[in-house]
């Protein structure tokens, strides 16, 4: 059972104690309180865990503090969807909506290599009005001599540079979570030119020590990466472990399942679970068509597999695009096989929106079958 307390709800309001009070005297019953910070107000959450099924729904919205009682399934408590659960959807940062109707470009490196190529991508980012990129810094690997990306020594100039070019948000792995203290450290040194969602790679969704530390800061928004090779439904668990632990600002990122099937692309691509995501979450969703498709082979149409790839997550809904582009694939360290061109990056983004504006005049065909 969830309750909703009345917006701006004081700890210390007597409101508050009273119902705290009947509360904490329901038999078998714990309480788990969830702050969620919205643009004009703070909304309490309240979760009662344990058997819930003998309390009175009724008897709870007449406490004093309780807005609104839900019954909520054991899955996915917080960023789950409920029924006749209005909660909203997503949230705001850097002055930019993240939600399930909102869509974001974030093209860039797969890793960031030097300040000539990071800059060149930057200054196209601006020229083609992109506010977002994807920088990895900290690069999980398969082998252990492979390059494992610059880490915390590149932070502040691809921070200054973000900046300069009017970049206000980077996706940013992370694998450790001393690199959340690195990357506050450097954003803190140079005077927070930019926004960091801090992204959970497809080998990391079942960390749950590095899941907790992310989702104890509140300070950056997490991205998390589908697992490859595990079911979606225990990926969104992996999501909903940020959430428990305080940062419900997630989105969740489709990027293909491990799969000799999936050839002659590097992963089967998964784009038709987007609205499955979003029936079952609140979250926005988010597709990787670069580490999925993971090739720059053309179909005999002229179009791009990764291209063709992206239109698919897009007309389905897909509210954030993960994608890799390099000044010079050649030079990349990382993933040069599968970049995009900086020359391809006016044609991209076109192509999307063509792939968007079909969306909406579906949305709009089925608008009365809408919930
Ligand atoms: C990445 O986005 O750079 C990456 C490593 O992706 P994934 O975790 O999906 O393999
Ligand atoms: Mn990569």
């Amino acid at each position: 059972m969830l309750l909703i307390l009345h917006p701006d709800t004081e700890d210390t309001s007597e409101a508050y104690r009273i119902t705290l009070d009947f509360l904490q005297k329901l038999p078998g019953i714990k309480i788990k309180k969830h702050l969620v910070q919205g643009q004009e107000q703070a909304l309490t959450e309240i979760y009662l865990i344990g058997n819930t099924s003998a309390l009175d729904k009724s008897e709870l919205e007449a406490l004093p503090a309780v807005e609104r009682a839900i019954k909520i399934s054991e899955d996915y408590r917080v960023l789950g969807r409920h029924r006749d659960d209005k909660r909203i959807s997503g949230f705001e940062y850097q002055g930019l909506r993240f939600d399930q109707e909102t869509l974001h470009v974030f093209a860039g490196l797969c890793a960031v290599d030097n300040p000539k190529n990071v800059e060149a991508m930057m200054a196209a980012l601006r020229d083609n009005g992109q506010q977002c990129t994807r920088m990895g810094a900290y690069k999980p690997r398969t082998s252990p001599y492979a390059f494992q990306g610059h880490g915390a020594s590149c932070l502040p100039w691809v921070f200054e540079l973000a900046g300069k070019y009017g970049i206000k948000v980077i996706a940013m792995e992370v694998t450790h979570e001393n690199h959340i203290r690195d990357i506050d450290e450097a954003l803190e040194k140079t005077g927070n030119p930019t926004g960091v969602i801090l992204q959970i790679g497809t080998r990391n969704t079942q960390n749950f020590e590095l899941l907790k530390a992310i989702g104890k800061q509140t300070r950056h928004p997490a991205l998390l990466k589908r697992g490859y090779g595990i079911n979606l439904s225990e990926s969104l668990n992996a999501a909903e472990y940020l959430a428990s632990e305080g940062n419900d600002r997630v989105i969740f990122c489709l990027r293909g399942m491990k799969s000799d099937y999936g050839a002659p692309h590097r992963n089967m691509v998964d784009f038709a679970q987007i609205p499955a995501v979003k029936r079952l979450t609140r979250m926005p969703v988010c597709i990787d068509p670069s580490h999925s498709v993971g090739t720059r082979e053309r179909a005999p149409d002229g179009v791009l597999d990764l291209l063709h790839a992206t239109s698919q997550g897009v007309i389905a809904g897909a509210n954030m695009i993960l994608v890799d582009f390099h000044p010079n694939p050649k030079e990349a360290l990382v993933d040069g096989p599968q970049a995009l061109l900086l020359s391809e990056l006016d044609r991209f983004l076109k192509d999307v929106d063509i792939a968007r504006q079909a969306y909406i005049a579906r949305k709009n065909l089925w608008a009365d079958a809408a919930q």
